[in-house]
């Protein structure tokens, strides 16, 4: 097999291989070989920069020694214990993430992000039952957020173009219209309160009635729905209203932790502690797939009741295997040896002042934003108006910044007519050099390709 060309790869390629979003994603045709630092080689030799680090989620970077050895290790050391019984990296790994997050959280391990995010309405479920509380059942979450894509994690998810071919979904959850500084501008509230994306979840909390509520599900900064940012406030007054109307918080990091927003965790950029923590994608920079719910004591607490069926009766074979942790816990040691968290915070700013400062006269270019190396860049037809840029000129310009050898995203199949957002998630240790390849690159795919600049 090792011998076939790369056409009869790509044959076979064809034939077998189901790959999410073909033909809708512009990226899915490479068949990748290679991958060291903030590079993939595909089975032509061809070289790309990585600008999206996978799907957002090789923080560390490509390639890593260290990682690899320590899962070789742990797999000769002990292949396999479920977490029904306990193993040396996880524990290990619980205090580490429990330290992370900054108070005292007790972590549940799972596979995906998907998962991570079904266990955590599992929780809150069940943990407003233990309290008395047995008609807390239902879930705000926000439309153009996306939660995962298993049933539970898709009725959460506000991106009906995802979701409509699989419906019903699980019951229970309900949308409010997302925060949004570009067409939604909040910047001239002062007042957590007072900020129309709170009310709007306070509102809906108080029609539907507060004791029906199990909780809210947000990412800090809602990141494949098209990096949306919130008034600096927003979830200080989101915090307020759940606490109000006895709901909890669970806050998505998938793609926000680890780094990727300049902190260890996107919703520390924002002063506020969460309920539950979901984690994923960087908590082990996709070396394994492991996954993560974390919840505050007192939640776990509530599981320890005196009936038959008060604890979780939630089980995963794989979820936190040894491995997987071991993997983790190397992986949070080089963001923290290397500083990756303030580097983010750091080379994300450079990387955005300069899009800024090459863009800023671009017809098209309604909107830089983002937060460390998480950037959106929003395409328009007409600054004023903010027309959504159509999705195949969007494509050209990821295409083009292919050929020229950088990859670079968009938001997903998102928001009827929104498709028109490219993101940048690169490894947090790209050079200045690599940063600069970005910049070059997308800055000539854009006047390349939209010529009205
Ligand atoms: N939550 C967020 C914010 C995500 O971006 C994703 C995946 O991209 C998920 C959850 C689901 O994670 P997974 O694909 O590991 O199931």
């Amino acid at each position: 097999m090792k011998n076939l060309t790369s056409q009869n790869w790509q044959v076979k390629d064809e034939q077998y291989v189901w790959h999410s979003m073909k033909p809708y994603n512009p990226n899915a045709t490479a068949i990748i070989q290679k991958s060291k630092g903030a590079w993939i080689t595909d089975i032509d030799g061809n070289r790309y920069l990585d600008a999206m680090s996978g799907l957002w989620c090789v923080n560390v970077g490509y390639g890593r020694e260290e990682i690899a050895k320590v899962a070789y290790e742990q797999l000769l050391e002990n292949t396999y214990t479920p977490l029904s019984v306990g193993h040396l990296p996880a524990i290990q790994l619980s205090e580490k993430i429990s330290e992370l997050l900054g108070d005292d959280y007790v972590i549940f391990f799972s596979n995906s992000g998907s998962e991570a995010n079904e266990i955590a309405f599992k929780i809150a479920r069940q943990y407003h039952q233990q309290k008395g509380h047995t008609n807390r059942s239902k879930f705000i979450s926000r439309y153009r957020a996306y939660h995962g894509s298993t049933m539970g994690a898709l009725a959460a998810t506000g991106q009906a173009q995802r979701k409509y071919k699989y419906e019903p979904l699980a019951p229970g959850f309900i949308h409010v219209a997302p925060p949004d500084t570009y067409r939604a501008n909040e910047d001239h509230i002062t007042e957590p309160a007072a900020l129309p994306s709170v009310q709007a979840i306070d509102n809906v909390m108080t029609w539907e009635m507060s004791e029906t509520i199990a909780g809210v599900i947000l990412e800090p900064i809602i990141t494949g729905g098209g990096v949306i940012m919130p008034h600096a406030d927003y979830l200080l007054g989101v915090k307020a209203v759940c606490e109000k109307h006895g709901a909890l918080l669970i806050v998505d990091e998938v793609i926000c932790g680890f780094g990727r927003t300049g902190k260890a965790f996107g919703f520390q950029n924002y002063g506020i502690q969460p309920d539950i923590v979901t984690m994923a994608k960087g908590l082990t920079s996709a070396y394994m797939p492991l996954s993560a719910t974390a919840v505050r004591r007192e939640i776990y607490e509530a599981f320890a009741g005196s009936e038959e069926y008060d604890f979780l009766r939630h089980i995963n074979t794989f979820g936190g295997s040894p491995a997987a942790c071991a993997v983790a816990l190397k992986n949070i040691e080089i963001l923290e040896n290397e500083n990756l968290f303030a580097r983010s915070e750091e080379m994300g700013a450079i990387l955005h002042a300069e899009l800024q400062e090459r863009l800023k006269n671009h017809p098209n270019v309604g909107n830089i934003r983002g937060k460390g190396l998480l950037i959106g860049i929003e395409l328009v037809k007409d600054k004023n108006t903010k027309a959504p840029l159509d999705v195949t000129a969007v494509n050209k310009v990821i295409s083009l910044c292919k050929e020229q050898g950088v990859i670079i995203g968009k938001n997903g199949v998102t928001v009827a007519g929104f498709n028109n957002t490219l993101t940048l998630a690169p490894p947090l240790i790209i050079s200045l050099a690599e940063k600069d390849l970005i910049v070059e690159k997308l800055t000539h795919a854009l006047n390349e390709l939209l010529p009205n600049a």
